[in-house]
């Protein structure tokens, strides 16, 4: 199990209750004494169901509920109001609020895990819905859809703090005489291939996706053009220079071309221009031969 679960609760007798019991059955408790310090946990842990309290300090949890929605990195946690009200219509509230569930202090232990087993269910599943909707199937990185909209969050947050970013977009050389000559099984396991190593390779802090067939493109945040340049070369030299083997045993060479705008965003009104630099830069690198890096 070992999911992380948050507790927000003022009263300490009450925290001490439930964080017996978590830990009893393998859960991760972590808490929070008001609205501020569940705020501040929530953007940093990977934080799987919240536990709120409807009065707190500093405000209601009924309030809190959208937010702690909107901030999640996955759009979506469970979250099961524990309260002393009682009345039916606080439990309608709550729920119309976007809380999943509903318990009524005191809570009883066996009554509390039943909950959080449900609402744990109901999580698989809305990660597997948001995962295929937001990734490439095949090599399992992000989808162009997705991408679209990532990169436009990623530039308006970097340029609101003077930050550089950088965005990368990649090609497999003579992709389509891989297919034809070795069939498509080949072909998607060159895909696979090159996806791994751009995620083994980069950091985690880079989004990856598969933007085209053959074609990937990569934003780098908080990172110049150089910085990006010698980061993809890295994986470009290990892919030029390693086969890869498919499962008969017979072994592939493949490399691939890149090209890579940004850097210093002041003078770049819109994420879409770097990718019409990144673009142009990879159809030089191509022209100048292949299997190499163009920055700019
Ligand atoms: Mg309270």
């Amino acid at each position: 199990m070992n999911n992380k679960i948050l507790i927000v609760e003022d009263s300490m007798l009450q925290r001490q209750i439930l964080i017996r019991w978590l830990t009893k059955h393998s859960y991760i408790p972590i808490s929070a004494n008001n609205a501020k310090e569940a705020r501040e946990i929530i953007s940093k842990e990977d934080i799987e169901i919240v536990l709120l309290d409807w009065e707190l300090p500093d405000g209601t949890g009924i309030d809190l509920i959208n937010e702690i929605l909107s901030s999640s990195p996955t759009g979506w946690l469970p979250i099961i109001m524990v309260t002393s009200h009682t009345e039916p219509e606080k439990m309608k509230e709550a729920i119309e609020a976007g809380a999943t569930d509903f318990i009524r202090k005191p809570a009883e232990e066996i009554e509390l895990l039943a909950r959080i087993y449900s609402a744990l269910r109901i999580k698989t599943l809305q990660d597997l819905l948001r995962d295929t909707a937001i990734k490439d199937a095949l090599t399992g990185l992000y989808n162009r859809r997705y991408m679209d909209e990532r990169i436009d969050q990623e530039f308006q947050r970097c340029k609101r703090h003077n930050h550089p970013m950088s965005v990368a977009m990649i090609d497999i050389d003579y992709f389509k005489k891989v297919n034809d000559t070795y069939g498509h099984d080949v072909g998607d396991l060159v895909l696979k291939t090159l996806a791994t190593e751009l995620k083994t390779k980069l950091r985690k802090s880079d989004i990856l996706s598969r933007y085209g067939g053959e074609e990937f493109v990569i934003v780098l945040p908080e990172t110049g053009l150089l910085e990006s340049k010698y980061a993809l070369d890295k994986v470009r030299d290990h892919i030029s220079t390693h086969a890869i083997q498919d499962e008969t045993g017979k072994t592939f060479q493949i490399s691939f071309s890149g090209g890579v705008a940004g850097g210093d965003l002041s003078s770049v009104t819109s994420p879409f221009d770097l990718l019409k630099i990144a673009d142009k830069n990879l159809y030089d690198a191509k022209h100048q031969g292949r299997n190499r890096i163009i920055e700019s």
